[in-house]
């Protein structure tokens, strides 16, 4: 396993589960798809003893489309079935704020971030942030943290759109997940730490 890395915050839709499609969200469980070999990465990085949390803008609350409870009736599922699959995910971060609003959690803002690390304890630098989408890199970079891109979800065209080297790119989480337990992951400093 990397030396320095002790805990990945991972991004929702489209890294866990299938990006629900033309830009909508996940209203309810039977819209939840996991995506490939997602579980199975859940339960090898807990199984190395890595902290697991998942940060996720779900700006449906805020706009009004999907109630809170509901929203955390999906989560309860997705911890029930990673932990039933041997994945603990040990800590969930949701802004559910709208665009409008200003806040600061809603990535590319680094408040889910720093929250995870005020959770944990665990130093930006020994933390990794994997997502699909530029605002998850944005984000780790405002928190001073590595981050890794998968090419699901929102993926191949953030890959399309960002510098080259600019951060690890994966295919999937298992991808990523098989190269950080096997150290042969190089995160690329933040450029603004
Ligand atoms: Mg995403
Ligand atoms: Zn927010």
């Amino acid at each position: 396993m990397h030396a320095r890395i002790r805990h990945v915050v991972l991004d929702r839709d489209g890294v866990l589960n299938a990006e629900p499609r033309d830009g909508g969200y996940v209203t309810d469980w039977s819209q939840w798809q996991w995506l490939p070999g997602a579980l199975e990465s859940l339960a090898m990085l807990s199984s190395s003893g890595l902290c697991i949390s998942v940060a996720t803008n779900q700006s449906c609350v805020g706009r009004g489309l999907l109630a809170r409870d509901r929203l955390d009736a999906v989560h309860a599922r997705m911890l029930e079935e990673a932990a039933r699959a041997g994945g603990i995910i040990n800590h969930l971060f949701v802004c559910p704020h709208a665009p409008a609003s200003g806040c600061g959690c809603r990535k590319p803002a680094p408040g889910l971030l720093r929250d995870a690390v005020e959770a944990t304890g665990i130093a930006p630098c020994e933390t990794i942030v994997l997502g699909d989408d530029l605002r998850d890199l944005q984000a780790a970079s405002a928190a001073g943290m590595p981050a890794a891109l998968v090419r699901t979800g929102k993926g191949a065209s953030t890959e399309a759109s960002i510098i080259e080297n600019e951060v690890p790119v994966f295919d999937d989480i298992h991808e990523f997940t098989i190269a950080l337990l096997s150290d042969s992951i190089a995160p690329v400093r933040p450029r603004n730490p």
